[in-house]
């Protein structure tokens, strides 16, 4: 089991009981592992921890290594796993079509695929009726973006600064954050400044953010525009909340200029906001493109586009298509996902549990100097941590060991943002209020070592 105190005999919270013994492991030692990951598998983005974890069992909201210790998942997979982990009901569905027929196209008829684009249709609002399937969020966002370029007869795309969508080359130039440090760089992406409340120019604001669209168009562009792309809640990019406004103000600019708005659901889609079952929602603006990925498999490799008829038509001449993607494995698992998330309210859940991880996050941040801003809607939400609150100055070192103590006393958590200094808390939707108090006290504990 995790240990329970610290060498000076400080007690740690208590991890809530769950009745799972996990399976005894008989892998190869983690020593060894280690060595192979580092010959075979150099990972670009860096070790979340100084010693990763060797995982080797998922039950729900809860995580085991090779040992058979116990960790709460408050990152939930990256924002992917929105059941639970191994949740039953997807399981079952994933062994009983892998069982049937293991893969298949859309160039034929397969039930498992078009039940899955059917449902995902009925949860969209207006026109959003048509389905493609993808991989990934990476290529549901290319195909986005070449969409609206198709669509429009524009090339040029507005993104922003903060956002994240993807390493392939439109969507890598389309994430600002990132995209200077590789040479892939596609001429018409324009980064529009970030509608940050916490560290933005014009604070909460959303207006004076949506001036600056207007201005990218008027000096970057011939003043038509392909589209927009944007997420409701920016994820990596540290869990920042749009500036109130910003997002109907953009639609309406980019409307005028031609454009069409891409939303970006891959981390705020399928209930994790709570309050809605997508994040454009709370915004008030309906968009023309919707691109999806992570949770809707519940780790499964899936991510879907889906838009109107009318959009749909620039693909029907020309021959797209993905071997893999709406693979009726993948489908009948996103399939099982919505099934459970209504069956088992979790996005009712997503929005109670969640605003109470906020409410105690709060008070935290009355008690802890280093928390400078705690923001998100329902179960994706971001603490950013900061050395000095006044001058806002980024506390990336604390926050690797905060993740460290976190993962020692049984809490796995994310990091993310900019500056590398943003906790991120998107658990698996069936997380309870006792995991909340346990992730919350484990958090206040290693602050208060600090
Ligand atoms: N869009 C958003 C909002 C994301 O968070 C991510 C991944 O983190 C992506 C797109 C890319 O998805 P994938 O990693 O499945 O290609």
């Amino acid at each position: 089991t995790i240990p329970r105190s610290d060498e000076n005999g400080d007690v740690f919270p208590q991890m809530p009981p769950f009745d799972y013994t996990p399976t005894p492991y008989r892998g190869p030692s983690t020593s060894d592992l280690l060595k192979r990951r580092k010959q075979y598998l150099p990972t670009s983005v860096g070790p979340l921890y100084t010693n990763p974890l060797n995982l080797v069992e998922g039950k729900m909201q809860y995580l085991f290594d090779e040992n058979g210790r116990r960790y709460l998942d408050a990152f939930g997979g990256i924002a992917t796993v929105s059941c639970g982990h191994c949740h039953p009901d997807v399981v079952e569905a994933i062994v009983k079509q892998t069982k049937l027929l293991q893969h298949t196209t859309v160039l034929y008829l397969n039930h498992a695929i078009i039940d899955f684009a059917e449902a995902l249709a009925s949860k969209l609002p207006g026109e959003l009726k048509v389905v493609y399937f993808t991989n990934s969020g990476t290529e549901a966002n290319e195909l986005a973006l070449m969409m609206a370029r198709l669509y429009t007869g524009c090339h040029d795309i507005i993104s922003i600064r903060n956002g994240y969508h993807g390493n392939a080359t439109a969507t890598m130039n389309a994430t600002a954050q990132f995209f200077h440090k590789f040479n892939v760089v596609q001429t018409g992406i324009h980064h529009a400044v970030n509608p940050d409340p916490y560290r933005g120019v014009f604070g909460s604001d959303g207006l004076m953010y949506a001036k600056d669209v207007q201005d990218i168009i008027d000096y970057g562009t011939s003043g038509r525009v392909a589209g927009i792309i944007a997420e409701a809640i920016q994820g990596v990019g540290g869990v920042i909340e749009l500036a109130p406004g910003y997002l109907p103000a953009v639609y309406s600019i980019v409307r005028k200029a031609g454009g069409l708005y891409i939303a970006d659901e891959v981390q705020s889609g399928f209930g994790r906001t709570g309050s809605h079952f997508w994040g454009f929602e709370a915004h008030g603006v309906v968009p023309d493109i919707v691109t999806l990925a992570k949770g809707i498999g519940n780790g499964a490799p899936i991510g879907a586009v889906i838009t109107t008829p009318e959009i749909a038509k620039v693909l029907t001449y020309r021959y797209y298509f993905s071997t893999f993607g709406g693979n009726p494995v993948c489908t009948a698992a996103g399939l099982a996902v919505l099934k459970v998330i209504e069956k088992e309210r979790l996005q009712q859940n997503a929005f109670v549990v969640g605003s109470y991880i906020k409410e105690r996050l709060l008070s935290l941040m009355e008690k802890h100097e280093i928390i400078g801003d705690v923001r998100g809607r329902g179960m994706l939400l971001g603490v950013e941590l900061v050395k000095d609150r006044q001058a806002k100055t980024p506390a990336k070192a604390e926050m690797l060991q905060i993740i460290e103590q976190m993962k020692d006393m049984g809490v796995i958590i994310g990091k993310g943002g900019f500056h590398g200094n943003v906790l991120r808390i998107t658990p698996p939707l069936c997380f309870t209020k006792e995991d909340a108090d346990f992730l919350v006290d484990v958090m206040d504990c290693t602050m208060s070592k600090m």
